[in-house]
Parts: structure tokens; sequence; C-alpha cells
């Protein structure tokens, strides 16, 4: 596992399988980064050291991949989503947390996930919108699982899981962002020709326009900062 830089951020060079069976081994959190949260890294040093300290950064998204590709590190995109998945169905019969989302969605997600997976076991379930972390955190602890998914949206799940895993070190631990509206049936992820042409980014802005001002200015903007780094 080599770990390189990206802007400052940090991010593991693997392909899927490898990152699976290392974490697997290793434990602890999984950063799934982009380009955004690399920018937001550059602005906030605790969340810096979050990337830092995680035990895994995996390039989630095409715009990290061209980064990287632009430093010569030649590397293909780990989407989180699947990473996520491949560990639920790796991991079934160990006890599993899924926190974040509305209550219907990860509820939906979690019974989607049940039929399809045989043998999971969800040991715990919560929506993402309560108040304070501290008792969240508690009833996972007090259930212990093996692997707990996070879809608060960065940074909220990135700086959740890192206060989660002081107290959980024998756990794996990952913010999946969007995954359990795409779980649940809710939200669509882009048809396969839009991910093979790495326009899933496109598709999720035509279907959910408020996210263009988000992602938009950020990714050909990160472009230029990773060239103007690579030529400086
Ligand atoms: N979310 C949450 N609590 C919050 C804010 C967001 O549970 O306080 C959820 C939201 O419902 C969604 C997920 O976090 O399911 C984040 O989705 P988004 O598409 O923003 O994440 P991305 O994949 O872009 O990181």
């Amino acid at each position: 596992m080599e770990r390189v830089k990206l802007l400052g951020s940090c991010i593991d060079l693997c392909g899927f399988e490898d990152a699976i069976a290392f974490i697997k081994g290793k434990k602890g959190q999984v950063v799934t980064i982009n380009p955004e949260m690399i920018d937001f890294a550059g602005k906030h040093e605790h969340f810096a050291q979050i990337i830092q300290e995680a035990e895994l950064v995996i390039p989630d998204g095409i715009g990290v991949q061209l980064g990287l590709w632009i430093m010569g590190y030649k590397t293909r995109r780990i989407p989180g989503i699947e990473f996520a998945r491949k560990l639920v169905s790796d991991l079934a019969g160990l006890p599993v947390a899924m926190v974040g989302a509305k209550q219907e969605i990860v509820e939906k997600a979690a019974e989607n996930l049940k039929n399809e997976v045989q043998g999971l076991n969800l040991v715990y379930v919560h929506d993402g919108y309560f108040e304070d972390d501290s008792t969240i955190i508690g009833e996972i602890v007090s259930e212990n699982p093996s692997l707990v998914l996070v879809a608060l949206g960065s940074p909220k799940q990135e700086e959740f899981i890192y206060k989660l895993k002081k107290e959980l070190p024998e756990a794996i631990m990952i913010g999946v962002g969007g995954s359990f509206d795409v779980w649940s049936g809710m939200v669509e992820r882009a048809p396969v020709i839009f991910q093979k042409l790495w326009l899933e980014w496109l598709y999720r802005t035509i279907k959910e326009p408020k996210r263009f001002k988000r992602i938009f200015p950020a990714l050909p903007l990160f472009v230029l900062k990773v060239l103007k780094e690579k030529w400086s």
C-alpha cells in the first residue's frame, strides 16, 4: 500500500480487492476521498488530521483519479458505494451498524440489504438527524459492531467516525455519503453508461440540480490546482 499526497491530502494507492483485504486485516477508519474533501482539508486542519490518521484513504470519484493521473500515479478510482457494499457482503454474519440518512431511507436501505445479503447481522440502525454524537456513539459501542457504515455527508461522517474509532478500535468504519439513499431505492445511481464515461457526477447533477453549485466549480478548479502543483 503506497500512501501519496494530492494537494496536501493523503491517498492510498491500491486496487479494489487489495484495499478490501488490507482493511479487513487492519480495521479502523476508511475515508473515500473526493476533490471537495481535499479542498476542505486544505482549509481545516482538524479535518486534514482525520484524513492523515485514517487507516485507509481510497480515491473515490473521477476528480481524484484525474488528479492522481496528472501527478503520474496510474491508479483507478474505487467507488465508495461499491467498496462499502463489498464489505457488507464479506462481513455477513458479523455485527453491522448503519447510521445516517433520513429514518425511512435508512430503514428501507437496511431492509433491502437484509434481503440481498444472506446472514446479514444488522445490530443497529439509526437515522442521521441527531443532535448529540455521544449518545449515538454510546449506543453503537454497546452493540460492539465489526462494521459501521456512516452516511452523514462529509465532513460530518468523517468527524463522527474519528470520535467513534477511539471507543471501537476493532471495527471497520466507513463514511458512505449518499449510499443509503441509493440502497433504499429512493435515489438511482447513474446508469452504467454514465459510470463508464466518467460522467456519474453529471448525471447526479442533472437529477439533483442543487448539487451543481457544489460540484461544478469544484471539479475544474481542482484539476487546475493539481496542474499548477505539478508545474510548480
Ligand atoms: N445526512 C444525514 N445527516 C445530516 C446531513 C446529511 O444523515 O445531518 C445524510 C443525507 O440524508 C444523505 C447523506 O447524509 O443521505 C449525504 O448525502 P450526500 O449526497 O450529500 O453525500 P455525498 O455522497 O455527496 O458525500
